[in-house]
C-alpha cells in the first residue's frame, strides 16, 4: 500500500513537471517536447538531478546550477499540486479507466489555471488535446457516460456562450471552452456543481479584492483558475455536495 502511494505521488509529482513545461510553451506556440528541458535564462539543458520533481528545486535553493537565476516557484507548486491530485482521484478509485481519465483531466485544470495566471489565456490547443484524449477516456467507461458527457459538454458550453453575450465581454473565450470541457468529463450534474462553486468562489474572491482595495473595479480578474477550482470540488466531493443540497430541500 505504502510502495502504492509513493508510486501515485512519484507519477503525479513528474507530471506535474511535464505540466510546467506546458503552461510555459503552449500560449507561446511552442513544441511541449522538443527541446528538451532547459533554463530559461541561460538556455543550459537540464540534467537528470534537475528534473527531480520538487526535492531538485530545494536541493538547488530555487536557482538554476549553472547561471543563478531564480526559477519561478510556481515549478515546485505545480509538481506539488499535481501530486496531491492525483492521489486524490486514485484513492476513490484505484488504478483503472476512471482514475486515468481523472488524471487527464485535473492535469488539463492545471495547465489552464497556470496559463491563465501567468499570460491571461487558457489556449486553444489545451482544450482540443483535453477533448481528443476525453472522448476514448469517457466512452470506455459506458455509451451511457459518453452520451451524457457530450450532452453536458454542450450544455455547459451554450450556458457560458449566453453568459458572456449577457455580460459582454466579461467571459473570455478560453472560459468557455473549458466549462464545456469540464462538461464532457463531469457530466451534467457535476458540472453543475463546478459552475455553480466557480461563480460563488470567483464572486466572492472579487468582493474581497475590491474591498481591500487590491482590485479596482475595471479590473478584470482571470476567471479559470475558478473555473478548475470547481471542476475539482465536483470531481472529489460532487456527489456529497448534491447529497447535502438535496437533504436540504427535502
Ligand atoms: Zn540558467
Amino acid at each position: 500500500m505504502v510502495f502504492q502511494i509513493l508510486l501515485v505521488l512519484f507519477i503525479g509529482a513528474c507530471t506535474g513537471s511535464f505540466l510546467n513545461t506546458c503552461i510555459e510553451r503552449i500560449p507561446a506556440g511552442r513544441c511541449v517536447a522538443v527541446p528538451p528541458s532547459h533554463c530559461e535564462e541561460c538556455g543550459h539543458r537540464l540534467g537528470f538531478v534537475d528534473l527531480v520533481p520538487v526535492l531538485s528545486y530545494i536541493y538547488l535553493r530555487g536557482r538554476c546550477r549553472w547561471c543563478g537565476a531564480p526559477l519561478p516557484l510556481l515549478y515546485p507548486l505545480v509538481e506539488l499540486l499535481t501530486a496531491v491530485l492525483f492521489f486524490l482521484t486514485w484513492s476513490g478509485s484505484g488504478f483503472n479507466e476512471v482514475t486515468l481519465a481523472y488524471w487527464v483531466f485535473v492535469s488539463i485544470l492545471v495547465v489552464a489555471t497556470g496559463t491563465d495566471l501567468r499570460h491571461q489565456v487558457i489556449p486553444n490547443r489545451l482544450v482540443i488535446t483535453g477533448t481528443v484524449f476525453g472522448l476514448p477516456l469517457v466512452a470506455v467507461q459506458s455509451w451511457a457516460t459518453l452520451w451524457s458527457g457530450v450532452a453536458a459538454f454542450g450544455g455547459a458550453g451554450l450556458f457560458m456562450l449566453a453568459l458572456a453575450a449577457i455580460s459582454r465581454g466579461g467571459m473570455g473565450g478560453g472560459d468557455i471552452k473549458l466549462s464545456a470541457l469540464m462538461g464532457l468529463y463531469l457530466g451534467p450534474v457535476g458540472v453543475t456543481v463546478a459552475l455553480f462553486l466557480a461563480f460563488l468562489l470567483g464572486g466572492l474572491t472579487g468582493i474581497v479584492l475590491l474591498v481591500t482595495r487590491l482590485k479596482r473595479r475595471q479590473d478584470t480578474i482571470p476567471f479559470g483558475p475558478f473555473l478548475a477550482l470547481g471542476g475539482i470540488i465536483a470531481l472529489l466531493w460532487g456527489g456529497r455536495i448534491v447529497d447535502w443540497y438535496v437533504g436540504l430541500l427535502i
